[in-house]
């Protein structure tokens, strides 16, 4: 084509990005790589291919590692990981820096090498992948070069195991490594199968950097090498990928006491109100779902729009659909690229095929021939239930339904078992700052979508998966607190025989929905205390009273909405009333434990002064990311908590569960020490009296062991927390699987229950939305 040419059609000319230094680094390498490990390559060993899915043509050979490379890899990163974290701070922040730099150096090698493993347009891949990866590490440094003074009670957690996807793969590695190291961790990282090429250019370039050799090492292989990564001996797995391989992970990791961050999938709706830009939100959803392909976690693949612009809508989105431009990603004009792999067109069209409601319209622009090219898609008239609704497709395909009103858009975005992002589009800033905390996703993006920094944590919640990448918040996913509790020793009740002390025996009930409730067993057990004297009877909960408590938390949805002055006043208000009560319950727990009434009670109060003072303190932040506008970063409480309770503080291990969660606005379900749950039955009548709304608290009593599995694998229970003395963080982590629930558990380590409170607990209670707000005309 001539430029003359060009001027008589206005057509594009083609505008090829050279691929000649990505394909001198691989012929430089003899188009064969080992694994990245202790510094230097390892000699190749059996090979598999990575492929350019636009053409088809292999790029390079790569070795797929075997367990003992996996072994080598994580004794590489365990060797160099005390002389890391000993560098300090600032040591590592000069080494992250000058990684930084490097890849601003060679970012456009970066680029074309990305755009040929995977297929993504090269704008992408140079405008965004790139610039947010280095964007990540000149981040971290400051993250380092801080840690001393911002975070002075937290340590690096060891060597980190990291597995990332294909759709953004230098993108992920660096979400993963730059924190990492930042905090003083050494990392074995995997890259996915079909894209490793990056992740062995960046090791490379790690060196020539300064990274000492051993704190990055780099394995490629399938899916098995990640299972081999998941069953070594590292401290943490930080994983991003789909939600059924997340799942296997949480299953596999369960009791190890490691450190566990799942980045899973998604359906994140796409909302657009009638009042809507729609021209603008026409731009956002060519970013929302052909973007990457449509291969994208957080992509906006499921539209919602308010009936009366739908037909409007749809027609503009069908026009504006007729003028992407599909084909090279080497092309500086393409707007959409290959998808990664024949297997993954295989999987779009297989799914796309199977559905047989509302209307498919594919966009009438060229597809070229040869490569994994899938146009653009959309399905229009899907009902909620439509499998396209509900399960992620991960490609170019957008489905789509409408909603009459605010109300109803709520619902049918939160109808989905994911809860990674939402967009939402509107003109009325009352609207959107209603809807956006309504939203269950741990980002929401107001009038714009795919917005992604350093400074705000990225993240879901739900099967979306559980930590955040970036931000502070993601910090605390690479470190541990310094102090760590001694072995935990069962706590046993005492047995004893005789008569009552009290003639008036009666046998304490459960608490649930702000009622005594009789258990639904019907049974029940004797308390005795040190001398074996009888105390009383105590009701034995089942799975039964788990599932009507978790009912009469569900009719406690207000709390959440409630402010933190109302919650404080009714946490003053419970600690009044023990106040009242003290020398009672003091003496309770005396008869109980032979312990320390007094003092424990004493404390008991002051916890909940504490929580009655964070309840309207623990605020959110306002992060200045580079955009005109900002990413609130809000405080939501996770919704709904089941926590045993310590065996061995009866009143102080209850109060010190009950207190945090309620501040932040959650629903409790408490199970009481089991060795000594008088105490616990007895705080009930207080709660009673403290304007406590029913079901915010609930109580139950019996075996921790037997009510675990039944708190882990209900699925309508959002975190499950264990101080018990039974050792069932095993058990609780494994069955927590079924819908990913948050777990905090306490690997069978003692807590200090006197200095037991504060932020830690804070954010167990909580989970950070970033709300992302542009402003301007
Ligand atoms: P996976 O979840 O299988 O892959 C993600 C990473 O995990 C890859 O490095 C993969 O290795 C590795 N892996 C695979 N199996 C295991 C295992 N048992 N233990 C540990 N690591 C493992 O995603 P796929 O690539 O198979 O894609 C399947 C679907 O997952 C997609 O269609 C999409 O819906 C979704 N997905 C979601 C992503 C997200 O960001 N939320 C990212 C990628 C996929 P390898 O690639 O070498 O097999």
């Amino acid at each position: 084509m001539t430029v003359h040419d060009i001027f008589e059609t206005m057509d594009y000319g083609p505008a090829p990005e050279s691929a000649s230094e990505a394909r001198a680094w691989i012929a430089g390498h003899g188009g064969v790589f080992g694994h990245w490990i202790g510094g230097r390559f390892t000699a190749p060993g059996d090979l598999f291919e990575t492929r350019n899915p636009a053409t088809g043509e292999v790029l390079a050979q790569v070795t797929q590692a075997s367990e003992a490379d996996v072994a080598r890899a994580v004794r590489a990163a365990r060797r160099a990981q005390p002389g890391w974290a000993a560098l300090g701070g600032h040591g590592r922040a000069r080494v992250l820096y000058a990684l930084a730099r490097i890849m601003q150096k060679q970012s456009r090698l970066l680029a074309v090498l990305e755009t040929l493993d995977n297929g993504k347009p090269i704008r992408e891949s140079r405008d965004i992948d790139v610039p947010l990866a280095q964007r990540h590490f000149y981040h971290h440094a400051g993250m380092a070069q801080l840690m001393d003074s911002e975070l002075p009670d937290r340590e690096p957690l060891g060597v980190c195991g990291q597995i990332v996807p294909w759709n953004f793969p230098l993108l992920m590695l660096s979400w993963k490594i730059a924190p990492a190291l930042a905090m003083g961790n050494t990392v074995v990282l995997k890259p996915a199968e079909y894209t490793p090429l990056t992740a062995l250019l960046f090791a490379e370039l790690s060196a020539e950097a300064g990274v000492p050799p051993g704190v990055i090492n780099i394995v490629t292989g399938d899916g098995a090498v990640g299972e081999m990564i998941t069953g070594a001996k590292v401290d943490k797995i930080a994983f991003t990928g789909s939600t059924a391989v997340g799942r296997r992970i949480r299953e596999a990791t369960a009791g190890r006491g490691l450190s566990l961050t799942l980045e899973l999938g998604g359906k994140s709706p796409y909302i657009v109100f009638d009042d809507a830009d729609l021209d603008s939100a026409i731009e956002g959803i060519v970013d929302a779902i052909w973007f990457n392909q449509g291969q994208v976690c957080c992509a906006g693949s499921r539209l919602l729009v308010q009936e009366g612009v739908a037909e409007r809508f749809h027609a503009k989105l069908r026009a504006r659909m007729g003028n992407l431009r599909m084909g090279d990603p080497l092309d500086k004009c393409i707007d959409i690229g290959a998808v990664v792999d024949p297997v993954q067109h295989e999987t779009i069209t297989r799914m796309v095929e199977a559905n047989t409601e509302g209307e498919r319209y594919v966009a009438p622009i060229q597809v070229p021939s040869i490569g994994c090219y899938y146009p653009p898609t959309l399905i229009t008239g899907l009902t909620p239930a439509a499998t396209l609704m509900q399960e992620e497709i991960f490609g170019p395909v957008l489905v789509s339904t409408t909603f009459r009103t605010p109300a109803e858009a709520v619902e049918m975005a939160n109808n989905t078992r994911y809860g990674l992002a939402a967009t939402l589009w509107t003109e009325n800033i009352n609207l959107a700052l209603d809807v956006a905390p309504k939203l269950a996703a741990g980002v929401v993006w107001i009038n714009a979508t795919n917005l992604f920094d350093a400074a705000a944590g990225f993240g879901g919640v739900r099967e979306s998966g559980f930590g955040r990448e970036g931000g502070w918040e993601g910090l605390s996913a690479y470190t541990r607190p310094k102090t760590r509790g001694a072995v935990l020793r069962r706590v046993m009740p005492f047995t004893g025989s005789g008569a009552p002390l009290d003639p008036l025996d009666r046998t304490a009930k459960l608490y649930i929905g702000g009622k005594q409730a009789r258990p639904d067993g019907g049974y029940s057990r004797a308390v005795h205390g040190p001398k074996g004297a009888l105390l009383g009877h105590v009701s034995l909960a089942n799975r039964k009273d788990v599932r009507n408590a978790v009912e009469a938390m569900n009719g406690a949805r207000g709390w959440a909405r409630t402010t933190g002055h109302a919650r404080a006043q009714i946490l003053y208000y419970i600690a009044e009333n023990l106040s009242a009560r003290r020398a009672e319950f003091a003496a309770r727990i005396r008869a109980l434990t032979g312990g320390d009434g007094e003092s424990e009670v004493e404390a008991s109060i002051r916890r909940l002064f504490t929580y009655g003072a964070w309840a309207d303190k623990f605020d959110g932040q306002a992060h200045g990311v580079p955009i005109r506008g900002v990413a609130l970063a809000m405080r939501e409480p996770v919704g709904k908590i089941a926590a045993l309770c310590a065996d061995e503080a009866p009143l102080l291990g209850l109060v010190s569960v009950i207190g945090p969660a309620m501040a932040m606005g959650n629903r409790v379900l408490a199970v009481a020490s089991e060795a000594f749950p008088l105490a616990a039955t007895d705080f009930y009548q207080i709660l009673e009296t403290s304007d406590v709304p029913a079901g915010v608290v609930n109580i139950l009593t019996g075996s921790h062991e037997k009510l675990a599995p039944h708190l882990a694998a209900h699925l309508d229970l959002d975190t499950v927390w264990s101080f018990s003395s039974s050792d069932l963080s095993r058990l609780i982590e494994e069955k927590s699987a079924g819908n990913l629930k948050r777990t905090w558990v306490n690997n069978a380590r003692a807590t200090d229950w006197a200095t037991a409170e504060g932020r830690l607990w804070l954010d167990h209670a909580t989970e950070v939305k970033n709300i992302w707000i542009p402003w301007g005309e």
